[in-house]
């Protein structure tokens, strides 16, 4: 959809409340990074990168495909068996992690405007969460390079007699891995991948997601000025067959995906050729529980926050809201009264804190799900169509009177969209909350701290938040139970996806 450009602009059409520095970035040309070079596609094809909230083109990026997945993956290939980044003193990979995150921090304005503009959330959010998380990712992991230990194990081999050995064990990079991330997060899903995969020495082809091109770029060119060498973080920029080439590439040792389920299996089936190592982060549906004796304020604002926190594009997004019955009506109407108050408008706008989905398959998918609610029988007590008349904004949407099995209740929609749900009991909480294919989050309200573990013990999800929603942290592993993917990042659990264990067993 194309948009009129309801936004200040200079002559030139540039919007000003961008930054000296982001109309610079914006105005040079945007290729690919293949080997510390930043070349052009192999075919010479670009595509455009849109602004969601006004359906304005951008810029045009480099159109990267499975000629140039091949060239990448050869650069990262060559970087890897060069040994200089694997074997690199670990003190000084280390600095140079730490480095990454200082100058992502230095230049969070220019980061947040930027993904702010491509992805349409607010600027001001950008640079206060999606920014400073993935700064201290980097530092997170920075730390880890100088304690990535083997253990000595004292062996028995009894069928050996009276011979001795001595017996270690090493972790080692994997090697080449492909990393392909969506839009919803793009920078923070590009250093949830980077900062794991670079500590532990691998080299790698990242592949941002079509939507969300550009901070992944800037990223690669801050790497370089951090001083990682030349071929050790490739990028192309492309679509899914850009990504299907990299899942399926014979010189690709490890795959790492976040995306939708549906992906997610391709990959694995892709990863079969050469029995590549997979971890994915998949979609979600998960429950946020508030039982009758929560803190009332903390659990209305955090059930809002858990659901419309990045318009609903959010994997964890706490969508399936189970309420106590007896404060059930209550406590829907609060939370629809807060999600209407909502300040709705462009990213670069300093009061904005929602925005617009990211393009129209996205607003087209929201739209359909806003119509399916009402069809099977649910109530909309705010929201339920679009917001505006330009650019992918709907409306914060709170359905009641929905029932298991409606579409609503079962479905990852990916937009500001909550269903609400009575549950009787803690038994009729948990097996409400557990019925789900996904198993990504889960919330609990309550001040009674004893039903909280008892409940969160019962969840089947990866990260379960107690009177608070989405606290991620760069220690806490952070992955899914059942379809919700493989593996884990965040914290220690990522390095074990990008190490592989040697066993070193010596007759002395
Ligand atoms: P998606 O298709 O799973 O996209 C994620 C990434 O995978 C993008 O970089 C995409 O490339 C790439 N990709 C697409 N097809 C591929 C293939 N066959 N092999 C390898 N890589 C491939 O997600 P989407 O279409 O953008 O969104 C659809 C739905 O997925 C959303 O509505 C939402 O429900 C869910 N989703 C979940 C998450 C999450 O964090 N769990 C994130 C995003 C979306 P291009 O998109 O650039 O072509
Ligand atoms: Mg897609």
């Amino acid at each position: 959809m194309t948009g009129t450009l309801n936004r200040p602009t200079d002559a030139a059409g540039v919007d000003e409340r961008l930054s000296a520095q982001a109309r610079e970035f914006l105005a040079r040309p945007h290729r690919l990074l293949i080997d510390g070079q930043w070349v052009d596609a192999a075919d010479g094809r670009t595509f455009g990168t849109y602004d969601p909230a006004t359906g304005a083109e951008i810029t045009q990026v480099a159109h990267g495909a499975a000629a140039d997945v091949d060239k990448a993956v050869a650069a990262a290939r060559r970087a890897f068996d060069d040994g200089a980044w694997a074997t690199m003193k670990p003190c000084d990979r280390e600095q140079i992690l730490w480095r990454i995150g200082d100058l992502l921090e230095e230049k969070g304005e220019l980061f947040a405007q930027i993904e702010a503009l491509d992805n349409g959330k607010a600027a001001s959010i950008a640079q206060a969460v999606d920014v400073k998380f993935a700064a201290d990712v980097f530092r997170y992991y920075a730390g880890w390079v100088t304690k990535l230990e083997g253990s000595t194990v004292p062996v028995s081999m009894p069928f050996a007699g009276d011979t001795q050995f001595h017996a270690y064990t090493q972790r080692v990079p994997v090697g080449v891995c492909g990393q392909i991330i969506p839009w919803n997060f793009p920078l923070l899903m590009a250093a949830w991948k980077l900062g794991p995969a670079l500590a532990t020495g691998n080299t790698l082809v990242l592949k941002p997601a079509e939507q969300t091109p550009l901070t992944a770029l800037l990223l690669g060119e801050l790497c370089a000025e951090a001083g990682v060498p030349d071929g050790v973080v490739n990028i192309v920029t492309g679509f899914g067959d850009a990504g299907a080439a990299i899942s399926g590439h014979p010189d690709v040792d490890k795959v790492a995906f976040t995306g939708s389920t549906e992906v997610g299996k391709l990959i694995v089936d892709a990863a079969k050729g050469n029995l590549k190592k997979v971890s994915l982060e998949l979609g979600g549906k998960s429950a946020n529980i508030v039982f009758a004796d929560c803190d009332w304020d903390a659990a209305v604002q955090g059930s809002v926050a858990a659901w419309m926190f990045n318009h609903g594009q959010a994997c964890t997004a706490g969508t399936r809201l189970y309420v106590e019955d007896s404060i059930y009506e209550e406590f829907t109407q609060a939370v629809a009264d807060a999600a209407a108050q909502t300040p709705i408008g462009h990213g670069l706008d300093p009061d904005t804190v929602l925005g617009p989905l990211v393009d129209q398959d996205q607003f087209d998918k929201v739209n359909h799900y806003l119509r399916a609610g009402i069809e099977d029988g649910g109530r909309a007590l705010t929201g339920g169509g679009r917001h505006g008349d330009t650019g992918y904004f709907v409306e914060p949407t709170v359905f009641v009177d929905v029932k298991p099995g409606d579409r609503v209740v079962t479905d990852e929609i990916f937009g500001p969209v909550v269903s609400a749900l009575r549950f009787s009991d803690v038994d009729d909480a948990v097996r409400q909350a557990n019925d789900s294919m996904y198993g990504l989050a889960a919330g609990i309200w309550t001040k009674d701290i004893s039903k909280a573990h008892h409940v969160a013990s019962r969840l089947q999800a990866g990260s379960v938040w107690v009177n608070q929603y989405n606290g991620f942290d760069a220690a806490m592993p952070f992955g899914g139970f059942k379809q919700s993917g493989w593996g884990r990042e965040l914290g220690k659990g990522a390095l074990d996806l990008y190490t592989q264990t040697r066993s070193v067993n010596i007759q002395l």
